[in-house]
């Protein structure tokens, strides 16, 4: 069955059972800029799922478009992607278990209707309870009957905790999710058609660890309300949200062990590998899964930048870029590549073609950028046999290097970082340079000093309008202070604009003219990143933190650090107009701000 077969199938199957068919909703979540992009197909339908009326009523069905950043770590192994699409029906209040684990079934086994998978190798998990709810009984008891109505024999039901069968997932300690909530129960796929039937649950999580049995399924029963990751009470209704891998119903229709095979992406490998002059499998996968994902993002309206969606297209599109040239594949190739995206979705996704030129041409650019910022830093880790911890942070430094990419350069060469070591020697610099500027703070009490605490209250507000004006991706990389000026240095792409710079001026000045007290809290260390208190990456500290903030409450406050101190006591101490004097480049993607109070 062909991946375009499977959508028909899947939406008629559904429009059959009195589902209303939406559109996919934009990968960019509307209305809600705390996420940055659509993961599931139950996030644009979150507040019918919360009570309010749909227009098309209680039974819809969709594709929803998804980027999953977090699985950014497993492109390459059979069965994640960067983006994929979601194919999911609901019902908001209408049917519940019975229903939905009754079709989920007829539809990937009944060979007229549905997708006619085997029976025999399908698997099941269902909730195994905790404090927040029982054990599901009920799911699990349909799907017996289910089983043994169709004279499917075998062990199929397996109980698994929160982090597998709860929608969204818990991982320990980690929860903060708001909103409709509830026990979850997956359907997997065994790939290889041998697997034993008697499978222990302990078996049959290891054949999910090797991606012999692959979910392709969750059907979500949404019975609660999470605050803050706490159940905070029943929904009014109860919901049914599910999902199912596109890409990955695909896999186990054409009979193939991953997704890279089926016909979504195969002409795209095929394409990669025969351009390719030096051929590897993971790097393949990326580029395609890479390259992908980006056309979706920028047909969505992001464009690369160095903040929030467009910092995480920007690093997507830069890998994929990388592994072209681990891969031997000339420069400006990746035109071939988009246009058989493009021509794949020519149908189910008409906007891509749409705005090919725009597509191509933002790529390109950046593919421009990419390489004149790295080409040399590049050069300069293809010299190194030994990749001492000195040298990781000389990248760092000199080419903005972040330490990741060297990891991964690394990983390719063969060589090791020893991570330990290297933290070590980050935070050596780091406090040798905070020790410098603690010895002028202490060299120079008298008559200069007082200008000097001036500049470093400067300095916090600064920081914070550079992170309010050109995102939070900013980062302080270094500062220096006299007596006559201040220093900053801090992670950005490019050269700001005069309109970022007057505007970063606007803020701190409105800061000085606030008159906000600055104010010295000692925090254990959680609890003051919990608050956001900013500090320098890979920074080690003791267990309690002095945190640095202007404005009465912490919670409030403008800015907050961690910091030494000191400081002046309020913000029109500064008692003069913040003037940026200049901006420029320090290194690769670090900028240095020279600012003055006038
Ligand atoms: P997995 O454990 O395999 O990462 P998941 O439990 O995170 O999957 P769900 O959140 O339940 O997945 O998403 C519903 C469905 O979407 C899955 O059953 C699967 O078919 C599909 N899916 C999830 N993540 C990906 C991905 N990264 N690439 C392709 N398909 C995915
Ligand atoms: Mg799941």
């Amino acid at each position: 069955m062909t991946s375009e077969e499977i959508r028909l199938r899947f939406l008629k199957f559904f429009e059959k059972r009195g589902h209303a068919i939406i559109p996919s909703a934009s990968l960019v979540p509307e209305n809600d800029p705390s996420v940055l992009f659509n993961t599931a197909g139950m996030q644009p339908l979150a507040p019918y799922l919360l009570g309010a009326s749909h227009p098309k009523g209680t039974r819809l069905a969709n594709i929803q478009k998804c980027v999953r950043t977090v699985d950014i770590e497993e492109i390459g192994d059979n069965t994640h992607a960067t983006f994929f699409e979601m194919m999911g029906n609901w019902s908001l209040g209408d049917y519940f278990k019975r229903e939905a684990i009754e079709w989920s079934y007829a539809l990937l086994t009944d060979k007229q209707e549905g997708f006619g998978l085997d029976p025999a190798r399908l698997y099941v998990t269902c909730f195994e309870g905790n404090s927040d709810a029982p054990e599901d009984q009920e799911s699990a008891s349909i799907w017996r009957e289910i089983f043994e109505n169709n004279g499917v024999p075998g062990n199929r039901i397996f109980f698994l905790g929160a982090d597998a069968n709860w929608w969204p997932a818990v991982k320990k300690g980690q929860d903060t999710w708001s909103g409709p909530t509830g026990p979850c129960s997956e359907m997997f796929y065994d790939v290889t058609g041998k697997i034993n039937s008697g499978m222990s649950k302990e078996e049959f999580l290891a054949a999910d660890e090797r991606q012999e049995v692959v979910e392709i399924w969750n059907d979500v029963f949404m019975e609660y309300v999470k605050n803050n990751g706490k159940i905070a009470g029943k929904l009014k209704q109860k919901n049914v949200d599910t999902g199912s891998g596109f890409e990955r119903i695909a896999m186990v229709l054409q009979n193939k062990n991953n997704i890279f095979d089926t016909d979504i992406f195969q002409p795209l490998m095929e394409k990669i590998e025969s351009l390719s002059k030096n051929w590897n499998l993971k790097s393949g996968r990326i580029v395609s899964d890479h390259v992908r994902t980006s056309i979706f993002l920028i047909s969505d309206g992001v464009l690369p930048s160095n903040t929030d969606r467009g910092y995480i297209l920007r690093r997507i599109l830069r890998r994929a870029i990388r592994h072209t040239d681990l891969l031997g594949i000339s420069e400006g190739r990746i035109d071939d590549l988009i246009d058989i995206i493009a021509n794949k979705y020519k149908d189910s996704h008409y906007q891509i073609i749409n705005k090919l030129i725009m597509i191509k041409k933002t790529i390109k650019e950046e593919e421009i950028k990419f390489r004149e910022t790295l080409s040399k830093g590049i050069k300069e880790f293809e010299k190194i046999t030994d990749l001492t911890p000195e040298k990781v942070f000389d990248l760092y430094q000199s080419y903005g290097f972040p330490i990741e990419l060297t990891e991964e350069l690394a990983i390719e060469k063969g060589m090791k970082v020893n991570k330990k070591e290297v933290e070590k020697l980050f935070k050596k610099h780091q406090d040798l340079s905070r020790a410098g500027s603690e010895k002028k703070f202490k060299g120079g009490l008298g008559d200069t000093s007082e200008m000097s605490v001036r500049y470093h209250t400067a300095t916090h507000l600064l920081h914070q309008a550079l992170r309010d004006v050109l995102g939070p991706s900013v980062r302080q990389r270094g500062s220096n202070i006299t007596p006559e000026r201040l220093r900053f240095d801090f992670e950005h792409q490019q050269k700001m604009t005069p309109e970022e710079k007057k505007l970063v001026e606007e803020i701190v000045n409105e800061k000085i003219e606030a008159k906000l007290p600055m104010n010295k809290i000692t925090l254990p260390i959680a609890e003051a990143e919990k608050v956001g208190a900013l500090h320098f990456f890979g920074e080690e500290y003791g267990n309690k933190v002095d945190v640095y903030f202007s404005g009465d409450k912490i919670e409030t406050a403008y800015s907050k650090e961690f910091c030494g101190g000191p400081h002046v006591k309020n913000t029109s101490d500064l008692a003069g107009k913040f003037k940026i004097l200049k901006e420029e480049a320090v290194s690769a993607g670090v900028r240095r701000i020279k600012a003055i109070l006038e």
